[in-house]
């Protein structure tokens, strides 16, 4: 098992304002799974990216990634855990704007301690995989939406972490751009790569081989995709 999760609750505490964005969530994932999880905004999706890729806490519950509890992890061994074992994905690309395609691609592999001859060719390999060579120079204002996510894809797999973690990836992109980046997906899921995407858009959720749905904070569903998503959805009118 790749991930286990145990009971996870997340309170926020604004002054005198509680908020439980997550309720109690118990979940797992293998390694090699393709996983979606969709729910209505505000349902606690990000939240539960955000742990699962931990980048934050959980205020209670167990979270155990390849067999290691995380709540036992100093800082270093949570960043190695960050920088080099989940690869992040996000709606609005994340692309630091006054570095090329190259340079972004780079970036992680710096941290991760690769020499700058190391770091051309893995990241120059990593674009040519998403079809970007062509466009190594220039920067992301320079690139339409499809290309600047797959530049972010070419990123967050430039460590060869395993595990993708996206939380709307499609949200910016029209659907035949998106439908794109979601066949690219299911190419890196073919290859061995473990991916959990968080989506609001059935037709998006689809792609993936189980899906998950989340409402108030808690999982009311969790079934293998077998065309009857949307179904699933309007049963619990969750359409936002
Ligand atoms: P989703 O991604 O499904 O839209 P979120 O996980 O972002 O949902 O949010 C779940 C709940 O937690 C919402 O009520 C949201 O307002 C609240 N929330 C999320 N992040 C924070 C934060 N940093 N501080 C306070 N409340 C938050
Ligand atoms: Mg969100």
């Amino acid at each position: 098992m790749l991930i286990e999760i145990k009971d996870l609750r997340k309170k926020y505490i604004m002054g005198d304002i509680e908020v439980e964005a997550l309720r109690g969530v118990n979940l797992n994932i293998q390694q090699n799974e393709f996983v979606s999880i969709m729910g209505p905004s505000g349902s606690g999706k990000s939240t539960l990216m955000n742990i699962l890729g931990c980048l934050d806490n959980p205020s209670s519950g167990q979270y155990i990634f390849d067999s290691v509890d995380v709540s036992l992890l100093n800082d270093d061994e949570l960043s190695e855990i960050r920088n080099q074992k989940i690869g992040f994905i996000f709606q609005t690309f994340n692309l630091l704007p006054k570095l090329s395609a190259l340079q972004n691609v780079e970036l992680p592999l710096i941290y991760a301690g690769y020499d700058k001859h190391e770091r051309r060719e893995i990241a120059r390999e990593a674009l040519d995989k998403m079809g970007l060579s062509s466009r190594a120079d220039h920067k992301p204002n320079e690139l339409s939406g499809g290309q600047r996510q797959r530049v972010a894809i070419a990123r967050a797999l430039a460590t060869k972490p395993g595990i993708i973690l996206a939380d709307e990836p499609t949200g910016n992109l029209d659907s035949k751009t998106g439908n794109e980046i979601m066949a690219l997906f299911r190419e890196l899921n073919e290859e061995g790569n473990t991916i959990i995407l968080i989506t609001h858009e059935p037709e998006i959720a689809e792609y993936a081989d189980r899906a998950i749905i989340i409402k108030d904070g808690l999982i009311i569903s969790d079934k293998p995709t077998s065309g009857n998503t949307a179904e699933v959805l309007s049963e619990n009118s969750l359409t936002s």
